[in-house]
């Protein structure tokens, strides 16, 4: 089963909430300690020598600081909320491909995004995982400060604890705005990263399988 992953349906609450005006009390019962980051926004437009209080940058560090704390939202969900209730037992032992997830993260070397697609794939063994769930788990990591290898293999090591699966596969292609924007790289160049568990490490053919239904598609 190869699903090319769309993004529809109900938008998750976190991120509704993001796109509208916290009121702090509010903002500091659901965001924790992630409150108060105005004033040092302020402070970081002042030292680049810039002028908080004209007329474009009134309203930015509440912007900046709204947007911040949706980018990072992952630190406030955990896989266990976000799985538990769409882990299933089912007979189906095919690969299973959610392909071309959209990814948007954050480099955590210099706070800049990198983006890019993920693909997942796994070979179920007696449990599955909600296919919806999976662009979501891919969320859940990408929503926190990262470096890419280390986003590959926390969903991979996910999915493996949760439905102890035959295998699991994941690659991320990604480009960095850290790379490209500073000149560091060629502009188009492409990182590519992979987490190969189970039957995907042991078996050349199964991930080949995978990487021509994932990279390649016909
Ligand atoms: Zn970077």
């Amino acid at each position: 089963m190869v699903l090319n992953s769309t993004r529809e349906g109900k938008e998750p609450q976190e991120a509704q909430n993001a796109r509208h005006f916290v009121p702090f009390v509010v903002a500091q019962a659901q965001f924790g300690i992630l409150t108060g980051m105005i004033e040092e926004i302020r402070s970081i437009l002042t030292k680049i020598g810039e002028d908080p209080t004209r007329d474009g940058l009134a309203h930015t560090p509440q912007r900046v600081d709204r947007a911040f704390r949706f980018l990072t939202s992952g630190y406030r969900m955990n896989a266990d909320d976000l799985l538990n209730k769409a882990l299933f037992d089912v007979a189906y032992d095919e690969m299973v491909i959610v392909r071309d997830i959209e990814l948007f993260s954050l480099c955590e070397h210099h706070l800049l995004p990198f983006f890019g697609k993920c693909h997942v794939g796994y070979i179920p063994n007696g449990r599955v995982i909600g296919l919806s769930k999976i662009p979501r788990l891919v969320d859940m990591y990408a929503r926190r400060l990262q470096v890419q290898e280390r986003l590959t293999t926390q969903i991979a090591d996910t999915i493996n604890e949760k439905i102890h699966p035959r295998g699991v596969a994941v690659v991320i292609e990604a480009q960095h705005l850290c790379m490209i924007m500073r000149g560091v790289e060629k502009q188009n160049s492409v990182a590519v990263t992979s987490a190969m568990l189970g039957a995907f490490k042991d078996n050349q053919n199964t991930r080949s399988e995978f990487l021509d239904l994932a990279r390649h598609p016909k």
